[in-house]
């Protein structure tokens, strides 16, 4: 099986599973106990967060552990727009379904909410996000890179073009599908809230965590004990945070040579697909993307059949997002960039990740070329 689907979800790596399982099946306290068990667990809690933190260049207290990407996108999101008395929301239109959502219930709340689209080639341009804002904007939201595409998004330059207007609105960037690939300093991005998850990073599934500037009020989502900080209830996911930290100094510390790993497979899969079949176009080539996605468009095809066909033939590939229903939709990212349904529903993506073998790019690409020329 060629497993080119990193960005739905990565295998997890041994090391974490390794560092996880003490707490599954030896510290098992719960972290807000006060007794000696509990203060293992909570010592454990702890040091995970000391741990993601120093990854990030943030302080321990800055960090929040939620159940992965969309809670930690919810929190951001409603979080920040809730504890505005009436503040609204400037997003884009390429955000994953956790942030869009959320504006949508916002918006079902009264709360104003300005969606800016892309050019036609998937970046985001700073000054629209820029003039998007106003008085009553209370949180900016623009991905640090999109799951589909894989093209970073200017975050740090939409922060510094919003601080020279004098404009100091808080501004969250959903890093979920980026942090394998980029490396991620909080301060220098310019940021107050930074999503991330587990399972895209070769953590497990169902932990993530937000970062948020010291000083920055929240309103929490999830109501409940006083566990975070107050910041997010429910009883410390102690095994999956630990899980968390040690895969993100493992995608921290091995990054320049994944970068370099999944680039040349990520190259050779397009070059040799594009020499089988010239039709194939490359969405954002030529752009800044992350080194571990492609994103074709073949013209003509149904990309719900070559889904069947690729599965048939061993590669795991995806349409764009993992739609959580099964059902085939259009992408919203593709039609915020302007490109109309039939041709928005040629597209696949493919995701190279820690697993990817030298020489699998090319392999992979003539089993896609197979597949695509006997549509
Ligand atoms: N944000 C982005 C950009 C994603 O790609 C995903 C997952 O596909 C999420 C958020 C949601 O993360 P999780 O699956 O941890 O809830």
């Amino acid at each position: 099986m060629h497993y080119l689907d990193h960005a739905a979800a990565t295998p997890m790596r041994p090391e974490v599973w390794e560092a996880m399982r003490p707490y599954a099946l030896e510290v098992f306290g719960n972290a807000s106990g006060s007794h000696a068990v509990s203060r293992q667990a909570k010592n454990a809690l702890e040091e995970a967060r000391e741990r993601t933190a120093a990854v990030l260049g943030a302080e321990p207290a800055e960090i929040v552990f939620t159940s992965g990407g969309t809670e930690s996108d919810n929190l951001a999101v409603q979080g920040a727009v809730l504890a505005a008395d009436d503040g609204g929301l400037v997003t884009t239109g390429i955000e994953h379904e956790a942030v869009l959502e959320t504006a949508a219930f916002l918006e079902s709340l009264g709360r104003d909410v300005v969606v800016v689209d892309p050019a036609a080639d998937g970046v985001i341009r700073p000054e629209a996000v820029a003039d998007a804002v106003s008085a009553n904007t209370a949180l900016v939201s623009i991905m640090l890179a999109n799951n589909e595409t894989g093209v970073i998004q200017p975050v740090s330059e939409v922060s510094a073009l919003l601080r020279s207007r004098g404009v100091s609105v808080p501004i969250h960037t959903d890093a979920v599908q980026a942090f394998a690939s980029e490396r991620i300093d909080v301060r220098r991005l310019g940021v107050d809230l930074l999503s991330l998850s587990g399972h895209k990073i070769g953590g497990p599934k169902g932990v993530g965590l937000l970062w948020i500037r010291r000083g920055l009020r929240l309103e929490p989502v999830i109501h409940g004990g006083g566990q975070e900080m107050g910041r997010r209830a429910g009883t410390s996911n102690v095994m999956g945070a630990i899980g968390m930290s040690v895969a993100m100094e493992l995608a921290d510390g091995d990054r320049t040579r994944f970068r370099r790993r999944v680039a040349e497979e990520r190259d050779s899969f397009e070059t040799t697909l594009r020499g089988a079949a010239p039709s194939v176009e490359v969405t954002g080539r030529g752009l800044l993307r992350l080194a571990s996605h492609s994103h074709v468009r073949v013209p003509g095809l149904d990309q719900q059949t070559a889904l069947i066909r690729l599965d048939r033939a061993a590669v795991a590939a995806s349409a764009g997002s993992a739609c959580s229903s099964g059902a085939a939709t259009t992408s919203h990212v593709l039609l915020a960039m302007g490109m109309g349904v039939s041709e928005a529903r040629t597209a696949l993506r493919f995701s190279f990740g820690w697993t990817t073998k030298v020489g699998e790019g090319a392999q992979a690409a003539r089993l896609v070329s197979e597949a695509i020329r006997s549509r």
